[in-house]
């Protein structure tokens, strides 16, 4: 895949889009301040207290991917060509740009570093309307909904196996949105389908996989937490557990052969995906002069009726800054054979059993190695080829490689760069740097983070997408006709059909 990618490459030239004409963009700068205002009175009661790292996250998302706020200049050696590339903000979890780049590395490293060799399946798991809320108010309870799916698929899988000895592996990503934005906190799993005993012998289960029985047994394991955590009553459980459907659902998928690496990569990537899609986004202003925001799905969402919802945008943002990850809320755990503690002590085993093997191996793992969980904090520009084909560091002009020569940051300096290129913003090209209710600083240089910014466009949200070509799209066009909206009229409601 590398190879090929690297292949077109050479033929393509990268288009960076231009942030301030995405629809996420314009709605935060455009009613974030307000949206700030009114929180207290009109938010808080069903959302709880806004964190001031809210705040911190949006005005760097609205700060990524503009020249405003700092650039890098990459060079030609061959032809002299110059070209800026801005700053990315990389907040996770919300910047669709930024959180793109993540799951890109996420995957790699889960395919890399943490699978083994073996069948997976993806098992995903959610729970009722009625006890969503509790989780965004008490976010700790959202690791230990994870906890919940991933000790309900171990037991289910250590029962199939018939060895309570052996573990399975899983990567268990929480995800807190439905596919309309809605709050909706559920699980999705990467599951091995069997078990390894400790000397890594692994017990494959075979026959069609029982997802009623594992939606059951979640069931009581998430109650039986919920009460130990005080967070819901006694009532609230009996209540619940009388529905004739339960709220709960579990969904067990094919079966991923050892081999299909690219299948399950790409499954890696979309159960980390971000909350937003750019491209299902749309904001027009209304005759009473606010602005709305449609929010479309590829399906049609069970709870609204519809395949898609229109928002008021401050119903909008506070919708959406529901689903930022606290500061060290984790999104992605990884359990059993595949926990960190237990893939960490297979190392140090190998080590000491062959030191020369895993020398090599721990060369390239240490390579890029920092902070990130991977070898896989890979250099920019082989993300941005990864994703859309094009390898943003190819001169467009000769072909040739162009490197990064220069990192610019100080305001008066971005200021006359910018405005002897003329790429001032045509909206307030005297205020370089500023994000709305912001007049103090211009570029705060100690908050920026010197790495160029990666461009984004989500591909698609089925599983098995493949990530699609840049070449041919723009940013702007591509997704406008994509689907229709479509509104499904209940049963007994078709006397008075409505089109939309
Ligand atoms: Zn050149
Ligand atoms: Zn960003």
């Amino acid at each position: 895949m590398a190879n090929d990618t690297t292949r077109t490459a050479r033929q393509s030239v990268y288009k960076p889009r231009n942030p301030r004409k995405t629809p996420l963009w314009q709605i935060l700068h455009g009613h974030f301040a307000e949206f700030l205002s009114v929180y207290e009175d009109r938010f808080e009661p069903r959302y709880g207290r806004l964190s001031p790292y809210v705040q911190k996250v949006v005005e760097r998302y609205l700060r990524c991917g503009i020249l405003d706020f700092g650039f890098a200049r990459i060079k030609c050696a061959d032809c002299g060509r110059e070209m800026l590339l801005a700053f990315s903000c990389k907040c996770r979890s919300f910047c669709p740009s930024c959180q793109k780049r993540r799951q890109l590395e996420f995957a790699e490293f889960c395919v890399k570093e943490v699978f083994a060799p073996v069948p997976h399946r993806q098992v995903v798991l959610s729970i009722p309307k009625r006890i969503r809320l509790h989780f965004f108010r008490n976010r700790k309870l959202l690791s230990k909904l994870a906890r919940c799916g991933w000790e309900t698929v171990r037991d289910f899988l250590q029962t199939a196996v018939g060895r309570e000895d052996a573990v399975p592996g899983a990567v268990v990503a929480i995800q807190t949105f439905g596919n309309l934005g809605d709050l909706q906190p559920h699980l999705h799993m990467i599951v091995s389908w069997g078990c390894f005993d400790e000397r890594g012998t692994f017990y494959a289960v075979r026959g069609a996989p029982d997802a009623d029985m594992i939606e059951q047994v979640f069931r009581h394991r998430l109650f039986r937490m919920l009460l130990d955590e005080d967070a819901v009553t006694r009532e609230l459980v009996s209540d619940l557990l009388a529905w004739r459907h339960s709220g709960f659902s579990a969904y067990v998928g094919e079966s991923v052969p050892a081999r299909d690496t690219d299948s399950l990569e790409s499954l890696a990537q979309y159960i980390v995906r971000g909350a937003v899609a750019q491209e299902r986004l749309s904001v027009s202003d209304g005759l009473d002069g606010t602005s709305r925001v449609t929010y479309r799905s590829k399906k049609v969402h069970p709870g609204h009726g519809a395949n898609f919802r229109i928002l008021d945008a401050l119903d909008f943002i506070a919708l959406l800054v529901a689903h930022i990850p606290a500061r060290h809320e984790k999104r992605a755990i990884n359990y059993g054979f595949y926990s960190n503690k237990s893939r960490g002590m297979r190392k140090k085993t190998l080590e000491a059993q062959e030191p020369a093997a895993v020398r090599s191996q721990a060369e390239i793992v240490s390579a890029t190695e920092d902070r990130a969980p991977l070898a896989v904090r890979r250099a920019w520009a082989y993300l941005v080829a990864k994703v859309y084909e094009v390898d943003p560091l190819v001169c467009p002009d000769c072909g040739s490689r162009m490197k990064i020569i220069a990192y610019i940051q100080e305001p008066d300096v971005i200021w006359k760069i910018l405005n002897h290129l003329k790429l001032l913003p045509e909206e307030s090209p005297g205020t370089v740097g500023h994000l709305p209710g912001d007049d103090t600083a211009l570029v705060r240089s100690a908050e920026i983070v010197c790495e160029p910014f990666y461009d984004d466009l989500d591909p698609g949200d089925a599983p098995f997408d493949r990530l699609r070509a840049f070449g041919g799209r723009d940013a702007a066009d591509g997704y406008e006709c994509w689907e229709k909206l479509i509104r499904v009229v209940p049963a007994d409601n078709r006397s008075t059909p409505r089109s939309y």
